[in-house]
């Protein structure tokens, strides 16, 4: 099953538990609108190359679609329509005024398989031209895209300006057709490590409450798969909780102490050497070995599907945090939940992002900037209030926590589709 089969699975599962009313169902099933596009890119060999995007609008019942702009060479359609739907269960979990989308370009932002990296200008080139190619079909009211894997807020800052050089407007006045700019152009305090933050409070919501058999962050061994925008501020904010960062991976490959690494020093290893994979004082293990780590609280801050049926009988974890968005399959999710292994799912666990970005949204149409400490304090609000709501239904329905976030975010979207209907 791809990426969009397993999403549009765990949607007729939940509809099905609560009884929605087919026609509802089908509209979450089916993406509003699909924009392909191709694009030629000046190289700086001077030739052109002509570049794949997709943006993927789900559904917008609940407000503008939302969701973030992945570089990658495997971006195929079917994993950015998987995203977009994500993204409108996720904005509803964390009750935002906001739809779902997502977009993605084929391409090389990072050298792999002895493929050369585009360089920065090319990257910017290229950006402009995407943003150029979907300019009609994005907007503060419209269409909010934001950073994913390979994208970052200096992308983020291009897009803006390219836009607002498209409608001929001022940067200042359409500064909200995009979240997680750089603070001094129009972004946010806490949009940086807002994924991770959101991550924290979610992992500590469950665990106070009692959803866990962890009774204490302190001391817990965490295990992150992927360093990057996710994986390593988590591992930052949680290594001050007195969490044990016991293994890390990259693309290039992981590394494994029992006694616990320093992720301040691993991330300046990375960002001098490029990955984490030859630091020094850690035994070298596989991204596929890091999953099944002895640990407590496993981490996957990658890509998709990277639990499945095949390790999930292996994964020694009492509790998986998701910060990627689909790391799990839904044969795995069984598997997990027969072993009593507490998931924290993706469109919970990672919400972090979207609502800070939703904040940064708001600022930008009020012409306003919120202090670090009242966003941060709205994030926490959010993430335990609807970290509990989520637990709670899972609970009264006796389903995991992923159909338990479904069923919450279904009933609201659902609610305002009978509304415009
Ligand atoms: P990023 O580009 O900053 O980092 C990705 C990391 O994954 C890098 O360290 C890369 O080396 C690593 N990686 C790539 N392939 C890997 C593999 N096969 N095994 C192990 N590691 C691998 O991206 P990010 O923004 O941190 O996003 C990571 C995940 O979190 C994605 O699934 C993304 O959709 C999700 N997410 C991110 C945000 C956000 O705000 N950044 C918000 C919500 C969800």
């Amino acid at each position: 099953m791809n990426s969009f089969e397993n999403a549009k699975h765990i949607v007729r599962k939940a509809a099905e538990i609560i009884k929605l009313e087919k026609w509802i169902t089908d509209i979450l099933l089916h993406p509003q609108k699909e924009i392909s596009v191709s694009f030629p890119v000046k190289m700086d060999d001077g030739g052109i190359k002509i570049f794949q995007g997709y943006r993927v609008q789900h559904n917008n019942a609940r407000g503008p679609y939302k969701g973030g702009i992945r570089y990658h060479w495997n971006v195929d359609l079917n994993e950015v329509r998987a995203l977009a739907m994500w993204m409108s269960i996720k904005c509803a979990v964390a009750d935002l005024p906001l739809g779902g989308g997502k977009g993605g370009v084929i391409c090389d932002p990072k050298e792999h398989d002895n493929v050369k990296a585009l360089s920065k200008n090319e990257i910017e080139r290229m950006t402009r031209a995407f943003t150029r190619a979907i300019a009609n079909d994005i907007g503060p009211e419209k269409d909010i895209p934001a950073p994913d894997v390979y994208t970052n807020s200096e992308i983020m800052s291009w897009v803006a300006d390219e836009y607002a050089k498209y409608i001929r407007q001022p940067l200042e006045k359409v500064w909200g057709v995009v979240t997680g700019k750089p603070v001094e152009k129009g972004g946010s305090f806490g949009r940086e490590n807002a994924t991770a933050r959101g991550g924290q409070f979610v992992l500590k919501e469950a665990i106070e409450k009692g959803y866990t058999v962890l009774k204490t962050l302190n001391g817990a061994r965490v295990a992150i798969h992927g360093f990057g925008n996710a994986g390593s501020n988590f591992a930052k904010l949680i290594h001050k909780e007195g969490c044990k960062i016991v293994a890390i991976s990259d693309s290039k490959g992981g590394i494994f102490n029992p006694n616990g690494f320093n992720p301040e020093d691993v991330l300046k290893h990375k960002e001098k050497t490029g990955s984490v994979s030859d630091y020094p004082k850690a035994e070298k293990i596989t991204n596929h070995g890091l999953l099944e780590i002895e640990c407590d609280i496993l981490v996957p801050a990658a890509l998709e599907n990277v639990v499945t049926k095949e390790n999930a009988n292996e994964i020694k974890a009492k509790i998986i945090l998701e910060l990627a968005n689909g790391p799990l399959t839904p044969e795995a999710d069984d598997i997990l939940f027969k072993k009593g292994i507490v998931v924290l799912p993706d469109i919970l666990a990672n919400a972090g992002g979207v609502t800070v970005s939703c904040y940064e949204w708001q600022q930008n149409l009020k012409n306003e900037k919120w202090s670090a400490e009242k966003i941060d304090k709205m994030l926490e609000k959010t993430m335990r209030t609807n970290t509990s709501l989520v637990l709670e239904t899972a609970k009264k329905y006796n389903v995991n926590n992923r159909i338990g976030a479904y069923i919450l975010a279904i009933q609201r979207i659902a609610e305002a589709v009978r509304k415009s209907h």
